[in-house]
């Protein structure tokens, strides 16, 4: 049995059917690699790779600015094997999942970060990326103005002390989980986290057990508020309870959890019996997945 998921992000989707085609691109390249018996991270890297260049999801091209109208954007990978390695506030970079892959490859670390995750990338023969575009300048440019911001009530205050810092002028993280022909599962999360963010600020997705966790019976990625999803440790939560559930039943018990805390967040996940999930206390989830040759897209 072999399986693929995929999330654009959790939250009140601005374009839905770009996001939906996204999606859907994304699935199809992700399950040619599966479907010719190939391994599970080389095919959440290629789902997440499609997404973080699709200007449409938050990750990658098109990340969330900074309140100094900087990309920073964190990412993490895990597999079923107990490998994980993760990067956070990456800058100039195209495709931090495959510093993230890099890192869990190359080193013992699990986690780099700012200057050292761009100096690692650098090493390692990444090129540099400019992955702001002008949507994002001017989304957070009518955030600033309007000075409130849902996840920050000190907002404005924020604004006041940042501003003689600022260098010049979404909710929507994306993941894949994937279950391959040999039995492995890889998970893998990527984000440029939330708009006008404290620059230097890392949430979920680089940080293992939160936004990205695999262990040999399934494997999540998450995505929403970054703080509530580390601090309720949201994907490893998920593959505790589904050592007793299938996927999709753990991943409702842990959204009722969620509800009741208000944790804006969403998952995707599956387990090793080929069975997907998915669920999210938001308004709305972008989501996709295969298994046996059918395809859902949200
Ligand atoms: N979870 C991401 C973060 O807080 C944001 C998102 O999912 O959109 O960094």
């Amino acid at each position: 049995m072999i399986a693929l998921i995929v999330h654009g992000g959790a939250g009140k989707i601005e374009e839905k059917e770009e996001a939906r085609r996204g999606i859907e691109k994304t699935l199809i390249k992700g399950w040619e690699i599966l479907a010719k018996n190939g391994k599970a991270i080389d095919a959440v890297c290629t789902a997440v790779c499609e997404l973080e260049d699709n200007p449409v999801f938050n990750a990658g091209t098109g990340s969330v600015l900074n309140l100094l109208f900087e990309v920073e954007m964190d990412a993490s990978i895990m597999t079923s094997e107990g490998h994980f390695g993760a990067c956070g506030a990456i800058k100039n970079i195209k495709n931090p999942i495959l510093v993230a892959r890099k890192i869990m490859e190359e080193t013992d670390h699990l986690l780099l970060v700012g200057e050292g995750a761009n100096m690692f990338a650098k090493a390692m023969g990444f090129s540099e990326y400019n992955p702001k575009t002008e949507k994002e300048i001017e989304k957070l440019k009518k955030l600033i103005e309007k000075g409130e911001n849902f996840y920050f009530p000190n907002f404005k205050k924020l604004i006041e002390l940042y501003k003689n810092l600022k260098k010049e002028e979404k909710y929507g993280t994306v993941g894949a989980c994937a279950l391959d022909y040999y039995g492995v599962i890889a998970v893998a999360t990527s984000t440029g986290g939330i708009r006008g963010k404290l620059p230097g600020r890392i949430g979920d997705s680089a940080i293992i057990g939160a936004g990205t966790y695999a262990t040999p019976l399934a494997g999540v990625s998450a995505t929403g508020h970054g703080e509530s999803i580390v601090k309720n440790f949201v994907a490893k939560e998920v593959c505790e309870l589904a050592k007793n559930y299938d996927i999709q039943t753990a991943i409702n018990i842990v959204m009722e959890e969620l509800k009741k805390k208000n944790c804006l967040c969403g998952v995707i996940g599956l387990d090793i019996k080929g069975n997907i999930g998915h669920g999210y206390t938001t308004k709305d989830m972008a989501w996709g997945f295969i298994k046996d040759g059918k395809m859902i897209v949200f």
